[in-house]
C-alpha cells in the first residue's frame, strides 16, 4: 500500500470551528455522502498520557456518542503513537481522532500469526485508517510541558487513494480507477497480464511503474529534474528502478514516457500542469531511460552472476565490490542493488559500498588537486627538462628553477 506519490484530502480550521463540527461533518461526509455503513466504522480518541500530564480526550470521545450513531464500545481510546500530533519537539501539538473501517474478517492477512486478534490498530489488513482528524489546542515547551493556546486549530488528512479502494470495493489502492489506466496501458504495451494478485512478481512490477510515473512525472512537471545529487537523485533512483521493472515485463526499450497521455487523461483534469508540460516531462523521462538502458541489460547479467556468487557465500550478502561496480559502471542506484537482493534474500555490504564510495570521492579531489596544479603552471616558460641521466645514474646534481607554492608558480624565496 505505500506510495511515493499519493493525494491527500483534508480540511482546516484556523481559530473557527473546532471538534463538534469536524467530527459532525467527517460522519455526514463518509455516512450521507459517500454511503459507508456506519455500522463499519470506529472512532479513536486519545488516552492521555503520564508521562507529560496530558488528559484524555474525554471531549472528543462525548462528541462522537452525541453527534453520531457510534455505540461506547466502537469508540475506543488510544496512546500517543496513534492519536497524538507534534510537529516536532516543542510546538503546537494536540490530540487527534482517528475514524477506521472494518472491512469484514475475510481481508485479514496475519491470520497466520499466532495470537493475532483483529482489532483497531493491531496492524492487520481488515481494519484500515480512514481518516486523522487532529485538534491542534497545545504549545509544546522546551521543559516538555504543554499550554494550552490562545486559539484551536483543526487539520485532518485523509488519503484518496484509499477511500477510492474502499469506496470502490477494490482490495488494493491499485485496482481503483487512480491506477487502472495506468495499469492497462502497461499491459497494451507489454503483452502481459494484470491479475490484482498482491504476492505475484509480475503484478508487482505493474504495480511499481503505475506508481512511479506518478511521482517522476509530477516531480519534472515541478521543475526537479532527474540528476546525481539531492532531490535530482531520487527522481533518477526512482525511474531507473521503474525502468528495471520494465525488464521484469519483459520491456527492454524505454517505456515509461508513453505513460504520459494516460496519466494526463487520468490526472490532468486536476493538474493541469501535468498537461501543460506533458511533452517536456516527456522528453526528460525518455532521455534519462535510454541512458540508463545503454547499461541496464549488461548491469543485470553483472548483477545475476553477483547474487548466484553471494548465495554459495556463508553470509548470502553481495559484496561492496560488486555493487559499486554496478553503482559506478551501470549506473544502478545503491538502493536498486539492495532491493533486487532482497527479491532473492540476500544482503549489500553498504559499509564496503560506502567505502569504495568515499575512495572515489578521494580520488576525484586528488585528480582536481593535480589538474590545479597543471593550471598554476599555465603561462608560465620554463626551459625543457634534460632527464636523459635517469638511464644513466642513480644520483645526480641538478638545479631548481622554481616551485609550486600556495597555488602559484614561484622562483624566488626560501624553499621548506
Ligand atoms: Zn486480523
Amino acid at each position: 500500500y505505500h506510495h511515493t506519490f499519493f493525494e491527500m484530502l483534508g480540511n482546516w480550521s484556523f481559530d473557527d470551528y473546532f471538534k463538534a463540527e469536524t467530527i459532525d461533518w467527517a460522519w455526514q461526509l463518509l455516512t450521507d455522502v459517500y454511503g459507508i455503513d456506519p455500522d463499519k466504522l470506529w472512532a479513536t480518541v486519545f488516552e492521555g498520557d503520564e508521562s507529560d500530564n496530558s488528559e484524555p480526550d474525554h471531549e472528543a470521545a462525548t462528541l462522537w456518542s452525541k453527534l453520531t450513531s457510534l455505540p461506547k464500545e466502537r469508540i475506543l481510546f488510544c496512546g500517543k503513537k496513534d492519536n497524538f500530533w507534534e510537529m516536532g519537539a516543542t510546538g503546537p501539538c494536540g490530540p487527534c481522532s482517528e475514524i477506521h473501517i472494518d472491512l469484514g474478517p475475510d481481508r485479514c492477512d496475519m491470520k497466520h500469526i499466532k495470537g493475532h486478534k483483529c482489532a483497531v490498530n493491531a496492524g492487520c489488513a481488515r481494519y484500515i485508517e480512514l481518516w486523522n482528524l487532529v485538534f491542534i489546542q497545545f504549545n509544546r515547551l522546551q521543559d516538555g510541558t504543554l499550554e494550552k493556546l490562545p486559539a484551536n486549530y483543526v487539520d485532518t488528512g485523509a488519503g484518496l487513494e484509499r477511500f477510492a479502494a474502499v469506496l470502490q470495493n477494490k482490495k488494493s489502492n491499485y485496482d481503483t480507477d487512480l491506477f487502472m489506466p495506468i495499469i492497462n496501458t502497461v499491459s497494451e504495451m507489454s503483452g502481459r497480464k494484470y491479475t490484482s494478485n498482491l504476492d505475484s512478481k509480475t503484478d508487482s512490477a505493474f504495480r511499481v511503474i503505475a506508481d512511479h510515473i506518478r511521482t517522476i512525472s509530477f516531480s519534472i512537471a515541478d521543475g526537479v529534474t532527474p540528476s546525481n545529487e539531492g532531490r535530482g537523485y531520487v527522481i533518477r533512483r526512482i525511474l531507473r528502478r521503474a525502468a528495471r521493472f520494465g525488464r521484469v515485463l519483459d520491456m527492454h526499450e524505454p517505456f515509461m514516457h508513453k505513460l504520459l497521455p494516460v496519466l494526463v487523461d487520468t490526472m490532468g483534469e486536476a493538474f493541469p500542469e501535468i498537461a501543460d508540460r506533458s511533452e517536456f516531462v516527456s522528453t526528460v523521462i525518455e532521455a534519462e531511460e535510454a541512458s540508463f538502458g545503454r547499461t541496464l541489460d549488461r548491469g543485470l547479467e553483472i548483477f545475476a552472476s553477483a547474487a548466484t556468487e553471494a548465495e554459495k557465500s556463508k553470509d548470502k550478502i553481495i559484496t561492496g565490490e560488486n555493487a559499486f561496480k554496478l553503482y559506478d559502471t551501470f549506473g544502478f542506484p545503491l538502493d536498486l542493488t539492495g532491493l533486487m537482493a532482497r527479491e532473492r534474500n540476500l544482503d549489500v555490504d553498504n559499509t564496503a559500498f560506502d567505502e569504495l564510495m568515499e575512495a572515489q570521492r578521494a580520488r576525484a579531489r586528488s585528480a582536481q588537486k593535480t589538474a590545479s596544479l597543471a593550471m598554476s603552471l599555465s603561462g608560465v616558460s620554463l626551459p625543457e627538462t634534460d632527464d636523459s641521466a635517469k638511464f644513466e645514474s642513480d644520483t645526480i646534481t641538478t638545479k631548481i628553477v622554481g616551485w609550486i607554492g600556495d597555488g602559484t608558480f614561484e622562483q624566488k624565496g626560501t624553499l621548506k
